[in-house]
């Protein structure tokens, strides 16, 4: 079954494949009739745009409840950073191990469109590294944990905060926790 990149909806046979945002945007607001509850949905598209996952909200969580006070996903930042402290002047990336393609055990290389991941979790990665770039340049201070930094453990999600928190309050430029 085909469906809307957009939406998730199935389509019909007869409905062309959305190709662009605009257009699958268009097709979202049209036919926003839900089938699948909301928090379906945006598990669905947590898992497509790599927004709000779980290790993202794990770390969110864990920040929050140890004081700090953020925004998410600021489009005006290079890359837009899932988590942003002004304050500290600093961003953190939240990275899943597949798409920004670390080097690791949660890395698995697809089976099938060889050719086709290689190039676009490549491309993911020179992205990742031009907006560090920028962002450093800039002046802000650049956090990356991976995914799998968190999921060794129950206690990982604590370190890594601690960790954070120290770099937060610090100067360094750069941290990043695998
Ligand atoms: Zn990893």
């Amino acid at each position: 079954m085909i469906h809307c990149i957009s939406c998730i909806k199935p389509l019909k046979s007869n409905q062309i494949i959305y190709s662009n945002k605009l257009e699958a945007k268009r097709h979202q607001t049209s036919k926003m009739v839900d089938t699948v509850s909301t928090e379906t949905r945006s598990r669905i598209m947590a898992s497509i745009h790599g927004k709000n996952t779980k290790p993202e909200l794990l770390m969110r969580k864990a920040l929050h409840s140890a004081g700090f006070r953020f925004r998410i996903h600021r489009k005006d930042l290079p890359g837009k950073p899932d988590i942003v402290l002004p304050k500290y002047r600093a961003v953190i990336f939240v990275h899943g191990c597949f798409w920004h393609g670390h080097n690791c055990l949660l890395f698995k290389s697809p089976k099938t469109r060889v050719d086709y991941w290689k190039e676009k979790i490549n491309r993911n990665r020179n992205n990742d590294k031009k907006v560090t770039q920028a962002l450093l340049e800039s002046g802000w201070r650049v956090g990356i944990v991976w995914e799998c930094a968190m999921s060794h453990n129950s206690r990982d999600i604590g370190d890594i905060t601690k960790r954070f928190a120290i770099w937060l309050r610090g100067n360094e430029p750069f941290i990043e926790e695998t």
